[in-house]
């Protein structure tokens, strides 16, 4: 099989490259190559050229502030970024373009959308993600945060975990209990709120890695305005269901490019190390080297689909489960090269615990350790590996269900439990 672009899309591509020709510093290798210290600032810079050229929500439509792309100019955009080794927006752009923008264009009143689009772009308003709770991560129907309505404003008290970018946030996206006496699914509602108030407090948590980039939020008679709903009230778990499409969707056409580029950067470490010849490292590498490949068709598959008009649903959890177990094991390899050198990290950590392939870094011990343990935060976060292989067995294989119990609301289930940590 070839793959190839039709004769626009190439030209559309060489119009890309000569952007990154102009916008770029000469002799440019990748964000990897900074200084950990220089990376925000370069971010900050290069998000603001991507936003005054068009290039953040490529996909919008051009009255909201978007590119107005069509979807193969979309990916070879995304294709030219990873190839460059430049993220295609900053940090919590994640959170505010990609999950929230994208479910206000199919969820959001017209006022809403003419609101909050052009400032998530201008980076006026920056986002982070209240979905889990500590007794609600994969079991997210059950979450507990309670938001009441009063007169004019809805008032929230409740308790948010792992809120990634939640200190760099000024806004965040909630899921809330606004009716417990149905069952459990429905009486959720979607929230936008400002962050900026005394009923919110972030607290930080540290990670494994040392790094601190999650948090736990509280919210303590916190409010936002009673328009601030997206998709109605008690239909928040719709709402939330659009949004992970968004979330697990990672670029089909990108993540097999970046982790060629990284697998090659352990090629070469495994030869610098003098251990490529060792038949169980060999075999390991070529193990990866295979299920890249299996990636970048896969990534075709995915490409093609969404060029003949499919929407992304449950089979999107193919690409989830695929990309973190890989990135797993590769990882695990590569600290398996270093030996007791990953004892001692040395040398640039990657810049991010999010997407740490960082393409360019240096073959550190600090890099490959850390990357290791980041790695086993991605089978985890946006639904562990058991909850995708679920959706996939149950909504796109048609497997059995799994058992689900009684069909009980929300605050009969509160009761039966009986209180936090019976
Ligand atoms: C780095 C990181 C960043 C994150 N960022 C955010 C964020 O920004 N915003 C946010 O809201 N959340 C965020 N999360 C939370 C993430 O979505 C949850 O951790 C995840 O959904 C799992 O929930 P849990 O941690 O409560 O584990 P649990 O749901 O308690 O799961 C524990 C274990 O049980 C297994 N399990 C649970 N149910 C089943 C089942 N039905 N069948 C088989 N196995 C099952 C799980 O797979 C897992 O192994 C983040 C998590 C991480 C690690």
């Amino acid at each position: 099989m070839r793959a190839r672009y039709s004769p626009e899309a190439e030209a559309y591509r060489e119009k890309v490259q000569a952007f990154l020709a102009e916008h770029l510093p000469a002799g440019w290798r990748g964000v990897g190559r900074l200084d950990v210290a220089a990376v925000p600032g370069f971010v900050d810079g290069w998000r603001r050229i991507l936003y005054e050229h068009g290039y953040l929500a490529p996909g919008w439509p051009r009255a909201y502030g978007g590119g107005g792309l069509s979807a193969v100019e979309q990916v070879v955009l995304a294709e030219e970024l990873t190839r460059a080794g430049v993220p295609a927006g900053g940090a919590n752009d994640l959170f505010g373009i990609q999950m929230l923008g994208n479910t206000l264009l199919n969820w959001g009143t017209e006022a809403q959308k003419r609101h909050y689009l052009p400032r998530a772009l201008s980076g006026e308003d920056t986002w982070c993600q209240g979905y889990s709770e500590p007794n609600a991560g994969s079991d997210l129907g059950s979450l507990g945060c309670r938001a009441v309505l009063d007169g004019d404003q809805w008032v929230i008290n409740g308790q948010k975990v792992w809120t990634s970018q939640g200190h760099l946030a000024d806004h965040i996206f909630l899921l809330t209990r606004t009716n417990p006496a149905v069952p459990k699914h429905r009486g959720i509602t979607f929230l936008l709120v400002d962050m900026r108030q005394p009923g919110v407090e972030v607290r930080p948590i540290r990670m494994i890695s040392g790094d601190a980039e999650f948090n736990e939020v509280y919210f303590t008679d916190a409010t936002c305005p009673r328009d601030a709903v997206v998709g109605g009230v008690d239909n928040g778990w719709s709402v939330a269901m659009t949004l992970l499409g968004y979330e697990r969707g990672e670029a089909a056409a990108t993540l097999p490019l970046r982790f060629r580029t990284e697998l090659d950067r352990l090629l070469a470490m495994a030869r610098d190390r003098g251990v490529a010849d060792d038949p169980v490292v060999r075999q390991r590498l070529a193990r990866c080297y295979v299920k890249v490949e299996v990636m970048r068709y896969l990534g075709l598959r995915t490409l093609t689909l969404v060029l003949a008009g499919h929407q992304p649903g449950p089979d999107g959890a193919i690409s989830k489960l695929y990309w973190s177990e890989y990135h797993r094991e590769v990882t695990e390899l590569g600290v398996a090269v270093l030996g007791a050198a990953a004892l001692t990290p040395s040398g640039r950590p990657p810049s991010s615990a999010i997407h740490s392939d960082d393409p360019g870094a240096p073959n550190s011990s600090a890099w490959w350790s850390t990357a290791f343990l980041h790695a086993r935060a991605e089978t985890i976060y946006s639904g562990t590996s058991e909850i995708q292989r679920n959706i996939l067995g149950e909504m796109v294989l048609g497997l059995p269900k799994e058992p689900r119990g009684e069909l009980r609301s929300w605050g009969e289930d509160q009761r039966r439990s009986g209180p936090a940590g019976t």
